[in-house]
């Protein structure tokens, strides 16, 4: 079971993990955290050592190479992301690797309290024998996605030292702040110059995927009447009480991420600020199909339009922008990509298994933009937490599965 590859992937893991690439929300630059320049110049680095062409580091923070074609073929682009997750302390990550895992339960050196078992996460039951890298127990591990930057660099290695292996053209991008929702600037798509590409960055092996959430977000203000509350009778009109009736009319029984799953939408309240005289309440919107997203917005407006009419001195505003879509909609015109994974998939053995995200990927906004873009296993699990681990050898399955992928594509199979 073990290959070739393995010893490599995990020492490309183990080194890029421990870099911080924490990417942060609040911050409005591009990229959102300076700390990303580490690994991304690290890895310009990298691609240049192992004889990468085009090297690039753009000024958006994204690095970008080239592995020219061994034979004609589709340009093929290949992407993973450098940033991690803001939600959990991603701050001094000491990964560690369990060298052939006993199926038991496995405790972490920095946190007595913590215990990653077969229980926690049942596809761990599947992985005796491999070698699986954790965090120390105080932070997330960051497989997410440095993970896919460990597959695409293994694979990208192995096609320019053997350069008698037949492949059409690669392009390779590693790019930032993906957690963030702001991973593709405007000028990737063009800047990669791929015919289709694939994101490295999904978990189980065997899992493509080419269905995500659309996705709109929406912000409701709420201007009341400010007085004095000594000489406020008859006058004042409290911004809060109305923000509150507005959170009560949604239905937060049927339609929110709490009591929705498979491929039902939902209306997620993720931000209330404020006082009496002003409110703002953040929503995001989310359905697989456009017709359900235009739904929860109409849903929206009729309870900010009903909470208005009962108290018209106040002034209700719900603006709502689109953030995404369902990559489906451009995918379905032309399967080639997704039939391409497929067909790799099964080379090795493999069923795929294609379930909706109930989220968005970089590969979401590529798609939009015009660059074909499913997502593809990288093996990593329990993501954005302590209990986050990977399998050096599901990851060396992933890079056996890009490596017939290429040549698929360049022979044009369908
Ligand atoms: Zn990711």
């Amino acid at each position: 079971m073990h290959t070739k590859f393995d010893r490599e992937l995990e020492d490309r893991l183990v080194r890029y993990a421990a870099i911080d690439s924490q990417s942060d929300e609040d911050s409005s630059t591009s990229p959102s955290t300076d700390i990303q320049f580490d690994i991304l110049r690290l890895l310009e680095t990298e691609l240049t050592e192992i004889g990468a062409q085009d090297v690039q580091l753009t000024d958006y923070g994204v690095v970008l190479a080239t592995i020219p074609g061994t034979v004609d073929g589709p340009t093929v682009g290949l992407l993973a992301h450098v940033d991690t997750a803001p939600q959990f302390n991603a701050t001094g990550v000491k990964p560690r690797v369990i060298r052939g895992y006993n199926g038991g339960d496995i405790s972490f050196p920095d946190d007595a309290s913590l215990v990653l078992s077969p229980q926690v996460s049942p596809y761990l039951a599947g992985k005796q024998g491999h070698d699986i890298i954790t965090a120390s127990g105080t932070t997330l591990l960051g497989a997410d996605d440095k993970a896919g930057v460990s597959i695409i660099m293994t694979a990208a290695r192995h096609l320019l030292e053997n350069p008698d292996i037949p492949h059409g053209p690669v392009r390779i991008a590693f790019t930032p702040d993906e957690e963030i929702g702001r991973g593709v600037s405007q000028p990737l798509p063009k800047d990669l110059g791929a015919d289709f590409a694939y994101t490295f960055d999904g978990g189980k092996v065997g899992e493509i995927e080419y269905e995500t959430f659309s996705a709109d977000g929406a912000e409701i203000t709420i201007t009341g009447v400010s007085i004095h509350p000594g000489f406020a009778k008859d006058k004042m009109v409290n911004a809060i009480h109305l923000a509150s009736k507005i959170i009560q009319t949604l239905p937060q029984a049927t339609m929110t991420p709490e009591v929705t799953d498979g491929v039902e939408g939902f209306i997620h309240a993720t931000e209330m600020t404020g006082g009496s005289s002003e409110m703002k309440i953040k929503l995001i919107l989310r359905d697989f199909e456009r017709e359900g997203l235009a739904e929860k917005g109409e849903l929206l407006r009729q309870v900010c339009a009903a909470v208005q009419a009962t108290e018209p001195r106040a002034t209700i505003t719900c603006n709502i922008r689109p953030q995404y879509r369902n990559m489906r909609y451009w995918l379905e015109n032309d399967m080639t990509p997704v039939d391409l994974a497929r067909d790799a998939c099964r080379e090795l053995g493999m069923d795929p298994v294609s379930v909706p995200i109930r989220g968005g990927t970089d590969g979401s906004r590529l798609t939009e933009m015009g660059v074909p873009t499913p997502n593809l296993f990288t093996g990593m699990q329990n993501i954005h937490g302590p209990l986050e681990w990977i399998s050096v050898q599901d990851m060396a399955v992933a890079t056996e599965f890009c490596l017939t992928l290429l040549g698929l594509a360049a022979k044009g199979n369908k």
